[in-house]
């Protein structure tokens, strides 16, 4: 009897090592599929998968409705899965207000939303680079170089630093391709993507390496700074160019793709944006 009941668990724990070598093997392979996938059309294979949905609170949705463009054009599965990603991007970071700013929840959720939608075309949008999120109520003093600073993201303390008068002023005319906290969500973006290994910051990566090859186009640089479209800071160095550059594909996407489209193109790969309108 003893030896039947030990026969019977020895091929039970036979079937369940086959079971987790299978699921292991199948693993592996849908790994090599993607990895090939990406390689092959630059894009993940997917984006959004969740085992369970967070939900965002009503008075959080509003705020969005209200003021959050972005939000508004996205379907209705768009935007479950941007309430989904909002409200994972706000419990994961830490929110600190300075010189007695009152941080409010309007506040958190609009310096949330810029971050989710940059990295809504991507599977990872959580930038474990970035901890905290500092706010100050106007422009900064910098001991480090002695001016104020409207915004920086700095990678030392994982920190990305606002000015909350310069982060609104940057929504409150949206095609002016000015915009404090799309450009300062981009340098921790493309920072998180030089330190990581993952698929977007793989397709990141490859997209920003592309983009330093175009400039190395001479005759496109001189159009570009010809045609006054993107302000001249962009031009102090690739970084920069990289952030002031994303802030005019999010305010004048149209106008970029007409005039620039090869650098749209690869703007819009990097991100993985295929969203209506961009
Ligand atoms: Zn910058």
């Amino acid at each position: 009897m003893v030896l039947m009941v030990e026969e019977e668990f020895n091929l039970l724990l036979f079937g369940i090592k086959k079971i987790g070598l299978v699921l292991l093997l199948a693993l592996l392979f849908l790994k090599i599929l993607d990895v090939v996938y990406t390689r092959w059309f630059k894009r993940p294979a997917w984006v959004h998968f969740y085992l369970y949905k967070v939900k965002l609170s009503e008075a959080h949705k509003l705020i969005l409705r209200k003021n959050f463009n972005f939000y508004n054009r996205l379907s209705n599965t768009g935007k479950r899965r941007f309430e989904h990603r909002l409200q994972c991007f706000i419990d994961d970071k830490e929110f600190i207000p300075r010189q007695d700013f009152v941080l409010g929840e309007d506040k958190k959720v609009l310096i949330a939303a810029t971050a989710v939608m940059l990295t809504f075309g991507m599977r990872r949008y959580m930038l474990p680079i970035l901890e905290k999120i500092i706010v100050y109520p106007t422009a900064f003093y910098s001991t480090i170089d002695k001016r104020y600073h409207k915004g920086e993201f700095n990678p030392r303390l994982k920190a990305l630093v606002l000015s909350w008068e310069d982060f609104e002023e940057g929504y409150r005319i949206e095609d002016d391709n000015l915009n404090l906290g799309i450009h300062e969500f981009t340098h921790a973006i493309h920072l998180n993507s030089m330190k990581r290994t993952d698929t977007a910051s793989v397709i990141f990566s490859d997209g920003f390496s592309e983009l330093l090859r175009l400039l190395r186009n001479e005759s496109l640089v001189i159009e570009i700074k010809k045609s006054g479209f993107i302000r001249a800071y962009a031009f102090t160095n690739e970084f920069e160019f990289l952030a002031v550059v994303l802030e005019n594909f999010i305010e004048s996407p149209t106008e970029f793709k007409s005039q620039f489209p090869s650098l749209y193109k690869n703007i819009q790969q990097m991100f993985n944006f295929r969203f209506a309108g961009y």
